[in-house]
């Protein structure tokens, strides 16, 4: 069994379409999911240190013990958790990546998912 993870948001509208995305992406039967209102937003700020350290807990416990592939990071439409505009999200995504790197040694991917709940990957260098 092949696994990745992504950290999403918890509404309920992104799951499957993030879901069927990473399962193609990365060629893994089962995506581990760590849920969030706003997940690129609370790792993006960085200021709820323990919260951002609780999200990190739970992408290692899927690392070690599914031996995962590859880490996502979600941005969506119409976020309760980060009600940022298109923009401003990507910005987001983007930082989110730069801080996962330095704290986890996989591939990392940011995707946005847009008002049709298509999933977009978003390139950051
Ligand atoms: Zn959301």
């Amino acid at each position: 069994m092949r696994f990745c993870t992504v950290i999403n948001c918890m509404d309920g509208r992104v799951q499957i379409p993030v879901i069927d995305y990473l399962r193609r992406r990365f060629d893994v039967d089962s995506v581990d999911s760590v849920t969030e209102p706003g997940p690129n937003l609370i790792l993006a700020e960085h200021r709820n240190h323990d919260l951002v350290e609780s999200i990190l807990r739970r992408v290692t416990m899927s690392i070690d013990n599914h031996f995962s592939v590859a880490v996502a990071i979600v941005g969506h439409f119409d976020c309760a958790g980060n009600p940022a505009s298109r923009e401003e999200q990507l910005g987001h995504l983007r930082d989110a990546v730069l801080m996962l790197r330095r704290r986890v040694e996989l591939p990392i991917i940011a995707l946005w998912v847009d008002e049709r709940w298509r999933v977009i990957e978003i390139p950051v260098d």
